[in-house]
């Protein structure tokens, strides 16, 4: 059974490296400017081990719980942490107990400032993204595009965060031009914000794409993919569980 599963995931993440190669040839990108990042939620330590074994390395959890579970399990294998989920403002502290190096879900000021002063107390330093609201929905988070240039500037003055770039979760649509619009929004967005400059503000990773459009996201520029279901399958929690109405 173990070597069965081993093999699943090992050939699913073959898979997608393969997608991501393929996309990046077509559209003339350096295979190293995008990373494959993987979407654990709801998966078990053993099965994300597998992964980790199997050619990944950067991995991402939407709850701090999960974190916590999955933390003891995951600390003899090698690897990078980001968060991309909603973070409540009462589980900053728990989170920064656990070793990770980006925060990809930053989409308000008061949070980014309270998520400073607790690594302040400890002399820390925090890499972030700023999560835009591409899609225009009401159930998703994110800063709206127009109001976040503002954002930006704002946070760029917290002196334990580093602003990295952008991410969005583009809209969940068959229609293949009404998500690549949210990803070239996202993409044209960072090429303006990159152009001012600001102190502290780097525009280098995009982070967009997930299982059904990371080729549409590559195409439009993304330098990070995250991927769940293609790699470890179905999830059996309801995705509104991690992504409920704001
Ligand atoms: C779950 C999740 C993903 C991965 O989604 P899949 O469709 O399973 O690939 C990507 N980004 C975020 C923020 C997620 O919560």
């Amino acid at each position: 059974m173990e070597a069965n599963i081993q093999d699943d995931i090992s050939s699913n993440i073959q898979i997608i490296q393969q997608r991501i190669a393929k996309t990046c040839e077509r559209s003339n990108r350096n295979l190293n400017s995008v990373k494959l990042l993987l979407a654990t939620k709801t998966v078990p330590a053993d099965r994300i081990k597998l992964a980790l074994q199997s050619g990944g390395h950067l991995i991402a959890e939407n709850k701090v719980q999960e974190l916590q579970q999955k933390y003891i399990d995951l600390q003899s294998i090698a690897h990078t942490n980001h968060f991309i989920g909603h973070l409540q403002r009462n589980k900053i502290k728990e989170l920064l107990k656990y070793d990770v190096s980006c925060i990809q879900s930053i989409d308000q000021f008061d949070l980014a400032e309270k998520l400073n002063q607790r690594l302040a107390l400890t002399q820390k330093q925090m890499d972030i993204l700023i999560q835009v609201n591409t899609s225009n929905e009401d159930s998703k988070f994110g800063v709206q595009p127009e109001a976040a240039e503002m954002l930006i500037r704002k946070i760029s003055k917290l002196e334990h965060l580093h602003i990295k770039g952008l991410m969005t979760i583009g809209l969940f649509s068959s229609s293949e031009e009404k998500v690549r619009a949210c990803f070239r929004l996202l993409a044209n967005l960072s090429t303006h914000i990159g152009a001012m400059e600001i102190p502290n503000v780097q525009m280098k990773e995009l982070s967009m794409g997930m299982s059904g459009d990371l080729e549409i996201a590559i195409e439009e520029g993304a330098t990070i993919v995250r991927v769940g279901t293609a790699v470890f399958g179905k999830r059996s929690t309801s995705d509104q569980y991690y992504w409920p109405e704001p």
